[in-house]
């Protein structure tokens, strides 16, 4: 069977990192978020998270020699054999052209880019309620989707805890950002017959059975 090699597409807030936990598991593939490689790097101080931190409190891209070669790296790693999700990569077309070219290296090619698309101000709502777990990256959302007990993970009793970079001012940033540096990928990927599009403002539920149907269909194709 072949690889399942994917990007998870859409602006900051839209759901990716909510439906990627789902998918990773039910598709055996690794869910690699590079906002959450970048805040493991932050929280341990390593070389990377230094060269982050600045541009991460500021809601802008870190600069994309910083990023590609993590994300080389780690697509190329033994879990990834089989395929991957990529969430919050690439964000340019200078990182969309690297994972290309080393994907043609590998001899493997991208399956599908999956566009979640909500407006702007849903983003802000979303992101204004969003709750994380600092220690597994469980998300959360104060209305949309509370814990059992205020402020407390489900999963494992950690304290939930709201990102810095969630502040409604860093949020507009990321926004612009998005439109500016992120957005033309959306076309990118279209031209190169890759794109699927997805609304986001339904439920969590709908979205993931319509990206679960999506890549069932794409699967089969590939088997037949
Ligand atoms: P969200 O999906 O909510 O926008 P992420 O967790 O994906 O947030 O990213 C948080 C921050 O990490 C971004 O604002 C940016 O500073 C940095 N970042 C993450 N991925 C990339 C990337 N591919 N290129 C450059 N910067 C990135
Ligand atoms: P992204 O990874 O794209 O930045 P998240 O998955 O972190 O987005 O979701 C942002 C916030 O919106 C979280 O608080 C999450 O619980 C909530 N959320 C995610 N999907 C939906 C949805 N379909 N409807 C309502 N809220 C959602």
């Amino acid at each position: 069977m072949a690889d399942l090699n994917l990007i998870l597409l859409g602006p900051p807030g839209a759901g990716k990192g909510t439906q990627a936990a789902q998918l990773t598991n039910e598709f055996g593939i690794p869910h690699i978020s590079t906002g959450d490689i970048l805040r493991a790097a932050l929280a341990n101080e390593t070389t990377l998270g230094k060269e982050a931190k600045r541009y991460m409190d500021a809601g802008e891209l870190v600069p994309d020699e910083v990023i590609i070669g993590v994300v080389l790296e780690r697509i190329a790693e033994d879990d990834a054999r089989d395929g991957f999700l990529l969430d919050g990569f690439p964000r340019t077309v200078a990182q969309a052209d690297a994972l290309g070219g080393e994907l043609a290296q590998l001899d493997r090619r991208l399956t599908a880019a999956l566009l979640i698309d909500v407006p702007d101000d849903i983003v802000v709502k979303r992101i204004s309620g969003r709750r994380t777990n600092p220690r597994t990256g469980r998300i959360y959302h104060v209305d949309f989707d509370p814990p059992k007990q205020e402020g407390i993970c489900d999963e494992d009793g950690t304290e939930l805890i709201q990102r810095d970079d969630d502040k409604e001012e860093t949020v507009r940033t990321r926004l612009t950002v998005y439109h500016e540096q992120t957005a033309p990928l959306i076309d990118y990927y279209d031209e190169r017959g890759l794109l699927c599009h997805f609304d986001g403002t339904a439920s969590p539920r709908e979205v993931h059975a319509h990206i679960r149907s999506t890549l069932a269909t794409l699967k089969l194709e590939d088997e037949l």
